[in-house]
């Protein structure tokens, strides 16, 4: 009798201390887990005052260092004044967190008169996020960034880099059945642009009997010279600046790009109304070919829209951009320039 009444004492004796190790044990961990949460990124911007949504956004689109250096970045953002813009910017698709200071910068410095007049939530962020990313913020012609030669047919070619003196070396002439011009003329495309450029001339042909005729395909630095000289001379570099690119900046000198009309409408003007435009804008990337200078785009572009010129970027790449809708100069900076 003796020994059970023990050994029961001892069975509470044990249980009490389970119990208390028990509850010890879960405020612990409580307590860790506090703890724990406290060291993180999400906590911690909490802390700094961004909104449950603001932070949900940040932690989406941000890798954990860029993370860390927004949270150390808060506090001077919010003296320059920059803090409240910071939402706009990462709901946008093409936001890079790299780029922050420069959109801040845009948006600040050079767009400071709209804001006296526009609430920040009725601004294009997006657009600016896309000028920004193509680099069409800064002044044509004047940066020392080189075209990527080693980017192949995905290479480059506008206001923002150079081409310096590149040229081709797999030049082919469009035989005179294909192009505008005397037996003797000569328009010349690389290899592969070519090859591509015949067999969309035959889809095209045999899809909606269209005559394709090209114009222009590539323009050695020298040609780009005499023709932008021409202008210039006639009035002024502001003006050619309008009609032309400058030497060394024009995509004719890839040998990538062409410029096309057809037998149909040879007209710069009425071309945008045309049967083969419209069959060119449904169907030329299936052979490589994008329209290149968009309507509505001249702010990133760099050009007026140009309804005959296409650029050949190789048929993968061109069903990506032309699926994507955005500009082969967004396209390229926020994918592929890297
Ligand atoms: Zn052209």
């Amino acid at each position: 009798m003796k020994k059970t009444i023990k050994f029961s004492t001892w069975i509470k004796f044990i249980l009490v201390i389970l119990i208390v190790l028990g509850i010890g044990g879960f405020i612990g961990y409580k307590y860790y887990q506090d703890y724990l949460y406290k060291q993180t990124n999400e906590y911690k911007l909490l802390e700094l005052g961004y909104t449950q949504e603001e932070v949900k956004l940040f932690l989406d689109k941000l890798e954990d260092d860029q993370e860390t250096n927004l949270i150390e970045r808060t506090n001077e953002l919010e003296e320059n004044g920059y803090r409240e813009f910071l939402p706009y910017f990462f709901k946008c698709d093409y936001f890079l967190y790299d780029k922050l200071d420069l959109y801040l910068d845009e948006v600040i410095t050079k767009k400071k008169d709209f804001f006296k007049y526009k609430e920040p939530s009725t601004y294009n962020f997006d657009k600016l996020v896309s000028i920004v990313n193509s680099h069409a913020n800064e002044e044509p012609y004047t940066s020392t960034r080189k075209s990527d030669i080693s980017k192949g047919v995905a290479m480059i070619a506008n206001k923002h880099y150079q081409l310096g003196d590149y040229a081709p070396d797999d030049l082919v002439a469009i035989p005179w059945k294909y192009r505008f011009g005397g037996a003797n003329d000569k328009i010349e495309l690389r290899q592969e642009a070519y090859d591509a450029y015949i067999e969309m001339w035959e889809a095209a042909n045999q899809e909606e009997e269209i005559y394709l005729l090209a114009l222009s395909g590539y323009r050695s630095k020298v040609e780009q010279e005499k023709e932008y000289n021409y202008y210039k001379d006639l009035r002024g570099e502001a003006y050619a600046d309008t009609i032309a690119a400058r030497p060394g900046w024009s995509e004719h000198q890839t040998g990538l790009a062409i410029d096309i009309y057809s037998k149909e409408c040879s007209s710069a003007t009425t071309f945008k109304d045309s049967k083969t435009y419209k069959w060119l804008v449904d169907n030329s990337y299936k052979y490589g070919y994008i329209l290149r200078y968009t309507e509505g785009d001249e702010d990133i572009t760099g050009y007026h829209y140009e309804s005959w010129h296409y650029r050949y970027i190789g048929k993968e790449l061109a069903k990506k951009v032309h699926e994507s809708k955005l500009t082969y100069d967004e396209y390229y900076a926020f994918y592929l320039d890297k």
